[in-house]
């Protein structure tokens, strides 16, 4: 499917263009804000790049990367809110009454998206990355190398590397198209792979020792102390969760992050055949059969004990569990 006409109207009828992605971004929601601002500027659309949240440090390689910064819609006509399954994931850029004196197309790939938009365009798409190349198609824009890294680290983030069951021959013919433009798939999964800092060791190490299995779930944590006694961030926790998943036998990770602040971080993965998005929806979240989360108010061992509940009944309910 192409990009529908309502979003390249909108896209062609705006003066200024403010692009956000959502909040503690990952590939996808950066490489998606870039690539897709960089080419209406190349329409001619003035156009801002915005995140609540700083770019990780993984991500630092992306071109245009001091570009994105913390601000809020002002004289911009157009918001384009990208990867964002909820205004929540807008983060701090989030103001109900600016919103709605603006025009809001949301771009988005997960099941979960509440279409806040003016114009949603949200479809089952590997990655946001991946519409935002039909949308520059779409709006005859010619790719460049800046843009076609920016997409294609997009793809490379949420396929974990074409590892996904949603890597279709669609998503490689888009990846095809992006490396022909002149993206390099070996530096991207370079960058984005190999970025292993002794304190990312330190704490893998701790949190692995003290996972925990149970009826097809394992589940890890991590805490302000665990981060301070490895000098980590949380940014060190990324893909955490994913090695989880891959332990034999088990149908649902679950990493809980406590962030110090009475709020509780959920980050869910499921394995092939388990849908592990309802339980996250049904917390506050949101997100993708596979990979999920939301935050939930309360300690460490309630909110374990809550959401441990919660993914066992919906294995039962999948089956998985007698
Ligand atoms: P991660 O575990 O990598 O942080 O997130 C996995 C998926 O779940 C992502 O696609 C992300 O969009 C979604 N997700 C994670 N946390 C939240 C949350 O608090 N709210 C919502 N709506 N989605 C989330
Ligand atoms: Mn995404």
């Amino acid at each position: 499917m192409t990009a529908p006409a309502e979003a390249t109207a909108l896209i062609r009828g705006a003066q200024r263009i403010i692009c956000i992605c959502h909040v503690m971004p990952d590939g996808d929601a950066i490489g998606s804000l870039i690539g897709l601002a960089f080419a209406l500027r190349k329409m001619g659309k003035p156009c801002t790049l915005a995140c609540a949240d700083s770019v990780p440090e993984r991500l630092l390689f992306l071109p245009g990367v001091t570009e994105v910064q913390p601000v809020a819609p002002a004289d911009e006509d157009l918001i384009i809110t990208l990867d964002c399954s909820d205004t929540e994931r807008i983060g701090a850029l989030y103001d109900a009454d600016l919103f709605a004196q603006k025009r809001v197309l949301n771009i988005d790939h997960h099941i979960t998206n509440v279409q806040f938009g003016e114009v949603n365009w949200v479809e089952q798409r590997a990655a946001t990355a991946e519409m935002c190349l039909e949308l520059i198609a779409a709006l005859a824009i010619p790719l460049d190398i800046a843009i076609a890294t920016c997409l294609l680290t997009g793809i490379v983030t949420d396929t974990r590397s074409f590892r996904t069951s949603n890597t279709t021959p669609d998503v490689l013919r888009a990846a095809i198209r992006l490396i022909e433009a002149g993206a390099s798939l070996a530096d991207i999964n370079e960058q984005l792979n190999q970025y292993n800092s002794p304190s990312r060791v330190c704490l893998w190490g701790r949190a692995l020792s003290n996972a925990r299995m149970q009826e097809r779930v394992i589940w890890a944590e991590i805490t302000p102390h665990l981060l301070a006694t490895c000098s980590a961030t949380i940014e060190d926790t990324e893909d955490l969760v994913s090695f989880l998943v891959a332990t034999r036998g088990i149908d649902v990770a679950l990493l809980f992050t406590d962030r110090g602040d009475g709020e509780i971080e959920v980050s869910m993965r499921a394995a092939r055949d388990v849908d592990i998005s309802g339980v996250a929806l049904h917390l506050g979240g949101g997100g993708h059969p596979q990979a999920a989360g939301c935050i939930c108010k309360g300690t460490l061992g309630e909110i374990e004990t809550l959401v441990l509940k919660a993914t066992t009944d919906a294995l039962r309910a999948q089956g998985r569990l007698s």
